[in-house]
């Protein structure tokens, strides 16, 4: 007799929560997704390179086209760090397409096409447990909730990987992440010219920042609105700086980010002389016009994704460095992968036999990740050996497949 697969609870409603979401209710799964957050997400300010398989499998499988979630670039373009120019010098310019979405803006769109009858908010799950063929989940509030398969998308600091596989541990990299975002209508009109159209690197000693216009987020920012967003990555040692820089104004230790606003202004300061001190102009004026945050930088080495009826994806699988600029695709894809496994099982075969063919492919793709976004961030952040445009440090592009 077939397994009974139809009832499935997703915890964490963000990308991967979203993506897996849409790709198992097309399958045909009745699907419930319970996020911690008390009301649906807003943009935590931070910009996503669209890799053309993310585009591609949205347009494709989910009917959601990209032009309504991300802007288009044309360029890759080199700024010198201000040891070397006082200007904004242009030091390497290469053509080369680019979408790139903010948070905000991708969230939506995917929280819109999956609808927010089965999106419960204010449900942080604190536990499961296997009973027979189900699944129990328990949530802080009391609630108590039973389902056929339970899909972890609760994201870097997963509650599901510390439950179902502890000896999977964040690893700090060594640098955090400075990030900020401005609506480009509020920037110099120089500015606007050098940065329109193009992604920005700049790398100074032993960091790099880059810049991306991306669009404003549907309902919060103008209607229309483009904005920029900058990240700069900078090393903090974990034994002495990095506790107190993760501390926010309230005095609550943060592991993985503070949000804008919360930041303390002392460490504000210190980051501004530092971008002056740094960066080219047109970097100053984009981190001088917002509100600077800071997350840090982690690898979560990936190992496994299914335990029995459990399974993990996005993030709460394995996080793998920014500089590779895939992971939101490398969700995508294992969410496809997954409806698809299900669907295989749920008419004839196997759970486990599929959901462990599931595995082996998607944790093979994030190892590969994992390993290239060490290289990058170890060439740019520890070894300084970064050379503009060489293909071993280019970000990974998902080709398309059919
Ligand atoms: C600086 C930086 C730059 C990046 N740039 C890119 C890029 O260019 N391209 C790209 O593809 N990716 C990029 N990423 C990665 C990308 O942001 C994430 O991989 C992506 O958003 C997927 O996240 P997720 O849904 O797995 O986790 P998250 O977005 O962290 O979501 C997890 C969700 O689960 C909820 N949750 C947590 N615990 C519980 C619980 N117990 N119960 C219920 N809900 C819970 C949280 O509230 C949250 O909404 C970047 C990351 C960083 C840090």
């Amino acid at each position: 007799m077939p397994p009974v697969l139809n009832d499935i609870i997703i915890i964490g409603g963000s990308h991967a929560g979203l993506f897996a979401a849409i790709a198992l209710q097309n399958a045909g799964f009745r699907v419930r997704v319970f996020e911690r957050a008390p009301e649906t997400l807003r943009g935590t300010g931070a910009g996503i390179r669209v890799q053309p398989l993310l585009a591609d499998l949205l347009q494709r499988e989910a009917q959601i086209d990209p032009a309504r979630f991300a802007t288009h670039t044309h360029f890759d373009r080199h700024l010198a760090p201000r040891r070397d120019s006082m200007q904004n010098r242009i030091v390497y310019e290469k053509a080369e397409d680019g979408d790139f979405a903010s948070w905000g803006s991708l969230y939506r769109a995917l929280l819109k096409r999956f609808g927010d009858d089965n999106y419960f908010c204010g449900e942080s799950c604190v536990g499961t447990r296997e009973v027979a063929d189900k699944v129990e989940v328990n949530f802080a509030g009391g609630l108590c909730e039973t389902a056929d398969l339970v899909v972890f998308a609760d994201g870097i600091a997963s509650t599901g990987r510390h439950q179902l596989n502890p000896s999977a541990r964040l690893q700090y990299a060594g640098y955090v992440a400075w990030r900020g975002m401005v609506a480009e209508a509020e920037l110099s009109a120089e500015t606007r010219a050098l940065l329109k159209d193009a992604r920005i690197f700049i790398v100074p000693e032993l960091s790099h920042a880059i810049l991306y216009p991306v669009p404003g987020e549907p309902g919060i920012d103008g209607a229309g609105e483009v904005r920029i967003n900058a990240i700069w990555y900078r090393n903090v040692d974990a034994r002495s700086d990095l506790d107190a820089l993760m501390t926010d104004r309230e005095g609550t230790h943060r592991a993985t980010s503070i949000r804008a606003g919360l930041m303390k202004k002392r460490y504000i300061d210190q980051f501004r002389r530092a971008v002056e001190a740094e960066l080219p102009p047109a970097a100053v004026e984009v981190f001088a016009r917002s509100e600077p945050f800071v997350t840090t930088i982690n690898d979560v080495e990936p190992s496994r994704m299914v335990f029995g009826r459990q399974v993990l994806v996005g993030d709460a699988a394995a996080a793998t460095r920014p500089h590779v600029s895939a992971s939101t695709a490398r969700a995508m894809r294992a969410a496809w992968g997954l409806a698809a496994a299900l669907s295989a099982a749920k008419s004839a075969g196997d759970i486990a036999a599929n959901l462990a063919a599931w595995e082996r492919e998607h944790v093979a793709i994030a190892q590969e990740f994992t390993d290239r976004g060490r290289m990058i961030g170890s060439r740019l952040q520890v070894e300084g050996t970064f050379v503009p445009g060489a293909p071993e440090l280019t970000q990974i592009t998902m080709p398309v497949e059919r």
